[in-house]
């Protein structure tokens, strides 16, 4: 017997160091800078709303590659489109996350379709011309 406890040893994507893989691809050092990076990406965000990706590239010293991930992942929004950040669907210039408004609630439309697993009939122009909705709340 070795006495070892068996753990998976990974080199972090970062830093190439050695280190036991749990989740992340990283290691606790490079997330922790990680997480002090984004603070400070949060708070240059806030003093200045109007900056471009690579104004807070430029002035964090964050790729914008993170920048962009973050943004994705929506832990960071933009005040206004800057033109850096598109939704996947559609193109249009978006803020944060991965779609814009309009994709997502057809995306969510689709997701509760196949759910129901029926075809979905109720846009507003089959609603307005037979289905009759049954509500009668009133007594
Ligand atoms: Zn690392
Ligand atoms: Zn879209």
């Amino acid at each position: 017997m070795k006495g070892e406890i068996f753990m998976e040893m990974a080199n972090c994507v970062r830093c190439r160091k050695l280190f036991p893989k749990f989740k992340e691809p990283i290691c606790e050092d490079c997330k922790k800078k990680d997480e002090e990076l984004f603070k400070i990406v949060k708070d240059y965000l806030d003093s200045t709303p109007s900056a471009t990706i690579q104004e807070i590239s430029n002035e964090t010293g964050a790729s914008t590659k993170k920048i962009l991930a973050w943004l994705r992942e929506g832990r960071l929004e933009l005040a206004e489109t800057t033109g850096d950040l598109k939704c996947k669907q559609c193109g249009i210039d978006i803020t944060s996350g991965q779609f814009c408004d309009s994709c997502v609630m057809e995306i969510n439309r689709q997701i509760d379709g196949i759910i129901s697993e029926r075809p979905s009939v109720a846009n507003n122009e089959s609603a307005k011309k037979g289905i009759v909705m049954h509500t009668k709340n009133r007594k």
